[in-house]
């Protein structure tokens, strides 16, 4: 890319090979020496962790805008405050969420009491993307300690500088002997693939999912596919016009440009409606951004000149190119694309049956708003569908009638702020969730333990089995 001004770093793989066999005996050594299974060391890795973001906010903010120019703010926000908020969580509730949990037992048990006891799986690999290269690579590393694993994360190569610095930081402040840090692409990639883990904790497209999970498959490894998808956000003709316009730009361009799993993909509305929603969109977007949205600081750049030149060739296609009715500038030198919308796009153009991750987007119509669910369900599951409408019904007949990993009624993205919910996808969004407690059960095992005395012992149970024994039933 000879017009490329920005300088990009390399990531240095800090790692050979062809010891990714002595890493993983390292981890399992330290897992077998009981160590990570203790409160206490869970707990001081957690505050450990909880320590060096607060000391180190600055360091990991520069590290985001090198690799995205990722507004400070927006960085705050979304990567350094919702890790803090992990790792504050699992701090608190821990003991909760190691307490074996009673159930009830059934008549041919009596008497007996039994429970759920959580064990840790073992030494797990954590395996992350760009886009949030803080969050989404601490953030299971938070529930793997929780959970009482010894953790080899494999963050990005494409977000060189957070990688890099994930590994200098994390390397300061946890124990190495347990949680190590490996950088690398697709060669070292493979070679920890081709290991035996108890967890494969995957974050990325479903290309190398599907890698991933053959390479699992070897081992019968458990998996969890965190992968990505259209996310569609449908909007009713009787919403609150300028809310609904915030929120939308909030999920697509002020949400790394676009460059998000859970971000706007594409717009459903009606024929009738879509012109009030475009003049509400792009004033509010020339408030957000400026008039000239190239030079706005608050918008996150293209990762890189691959993805600048896949998002180039969306836009260019032909059917697609003069569907264009607002924004549609670039720039190679800036990696910025302007935020862009199209109206009514083909159903089978590459922009429509591709993830768009990134700053376009096509606002489809429809003659009735129930046609959306059509629409919707004839793609693959997304990680997220939003809906925008003042009616119950349509909202109901929405989380009903749509599946995807997660649903918001009324705004974007934000469900992944609400601890309580799992996050994860469904179909080819991905497999398994986490967050909050569900972090923790992604990795454990919840191992079921029956406890009985020497009383009740009931001869129906036994050889030989007579009549008179089954007339007893
Ligand atoms: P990617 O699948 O290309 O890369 C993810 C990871 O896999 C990286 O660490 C990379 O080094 C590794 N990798 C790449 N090719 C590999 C190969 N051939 N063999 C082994 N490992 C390989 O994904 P990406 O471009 O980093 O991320 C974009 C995708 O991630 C989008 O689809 C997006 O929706 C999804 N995503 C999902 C979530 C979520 O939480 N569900 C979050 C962010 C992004």
């Amino acid at each position: 890319c000879a017009t490329l001004s920005i300088t990009m770093e390399e990531v240095k793989p800090t790692f050979d090979v062809d010891k990714a066999a002595v890493l993983v005996n390292e981890m399992r050594k330290t897992f077998s020496s009981g160590k990570t299974k203790s409160y206490e060391w869970r707990m001081s890795q957690l505050e450990s962790i909880s320590k060096m973001i607060d000391e180190k906010e600055k360091e990991i903010i520069e590290a985001l805008h090198k690799d995205l120019s990722k507004p400070e703010l927006e960085a705050f926000l979304s990567e350094i405050l919702m890790t803090k908020s992990s790792c504050k969580l699992a701090l608190k509730e821990l003991k909760h969420w190691m307490m074996p949990k009673k159930v009830e037992t059934s008549m041919a048990t009596y008497p007996s009491s039994a429970e759920i006891v959580s064990e840790p799986l073992g030494v797990v690999l954590v395996i992350s993307t760009w886009n949030f290269p803080f969050l989404l690579s601490l953030d299971p590393v938070i529930g793997a300690i929780a959970a009482g694993n010894a953790v080899v994360l494999k963050p990005s190569e494409i977000a060189p500088a957070t990688s890099s610095l994930l590994t200098k930081l994390l390397g300061e402040y946890v124990d190495e002997s347990a949680i190590r840090v490996v950088e690398g692409a697709v060669r070292e990639t493979s070679a920890l693939l081709e290991q035996k883990w108890d967890k494969i904790f995957f974050t990325g497209g479903a290309r190398v999912g599907r890698i991933v999970m053959a390479a699992a498959a070897k081992h019968l490894t458990p998996v969890t596919l965190e992968l990505g998808g259209k996310c569609p956000a449908v909007v009713d003709s009787n919403v609150n016009l300028q809310v609904t316009a915030k929120r939308i730009i909030a999920g697509k361009w002020a949400c790394n440009n676009g460059q998000a799993c859970i971000g706007v993909d594409y717009i459903i509305t009606t024929k009738e409606f879509a012109q009030k929603l475009i003049d509400s969109l792009r004033s509010v977007l020339e408030e957000f951004f400026g008039k000239d949205p190239m030079e706005s600081k608050d918008l996150s750049r293209i990762v890189n000149s691959f993805q600048f030149m896949r998002l180039v060739n969306l836009l260019d296609e032909d059917k697609v190119s003069d569907k264009i009715v607002f924004g549609g500038q670039r720039d190679e030198s800036q990696l910025q694309i302007a935020p862009t919308i199209l109206l009514d796009v083909p159903e089978d153009s590459l922009i429509m049956q591709e993830e768009i991750f990134g700053p376009l987007l096509p606002i489809m119509t429809v003659e009735k708003l129930e046609d959306s669910l059509d629409m919707i369900n004839r793609k693959p599951k997304p990680l997220a569908a939003y809906l925008f409408s003042d009616d119950e019904q349509i909202k109901s007949k929405f989380v009903q009638n749509i599946s995807a990993g997660g649903i918001a009624i009324n705004d974007t993205v934000l469900q992944l702020t609400v601890s309580g919910l799992p996050f994860g996808g469904v179909g080819e969004s991905g497999m398994g969730s986490y967050h909050g407690e569900f972090s923790f059960d992604a990795f454990s095992h919840k191992k079921a333990v029956l406890y009985r005395s020497f009383a009740g012992d009931a001869p129906t149970r036994y050889p030989p089995y007579t009549p008179g024994k089954q007339k007893q039933m």
